[in-house]
């Protein structure tokens, strides 16, 4: 066997191009384990609620599914010359020393 075709296997990518919601993935498994857990304990010491568990478990398993197929969301960035008001969160002008939307004066935000 050539061990030159070893440099054709094609390397992935680890620069975090993979689409996933981890925020959304973290707490899902939170809860399917969570949900796992009252479920076992509902098995073992039967205290008249049953599988009580059961919907929490499935509800976090539904969340790492849509996490590991939903994209991080990106945040949000004003536009050229623009900011966001500190209380509307409304687009205004950067140099804009009250906000027309709210009329509340604004910090300086950075620099
Ligand atoms: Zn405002």
């Amino acid at each position: 066997m050539p061990w030159g075709e070893k440099a054709h296997i094609p390397l992935y990518n680890q620069s975090g191009s993979i689409a996933l919601y981890r925020g959304l993935v973290v707490s899902g498994a939170i809860l399917a384990v969570f949900g796992a857990f009252l479920v076992v304990t509902d098995l073992y010491v039967p205290l008249g609620v049953s599988l009580f568990g059961l919907p929490i478990s499935v509800t976090g398993g539904i969340m790492v599914v849509l996490g590991m197929l939903r994209a991080e969301p990106k945040p949000l960035e004003p536009e050229p010359g623009k900011k966001f008001c500190w209380y509307c969160m409304k687009q205004i002008s950067k140099e804009a020393e009250v906000c027309p939307e709210c009329s509340l004066p604004q910090h300086d935000a950075s620099d």
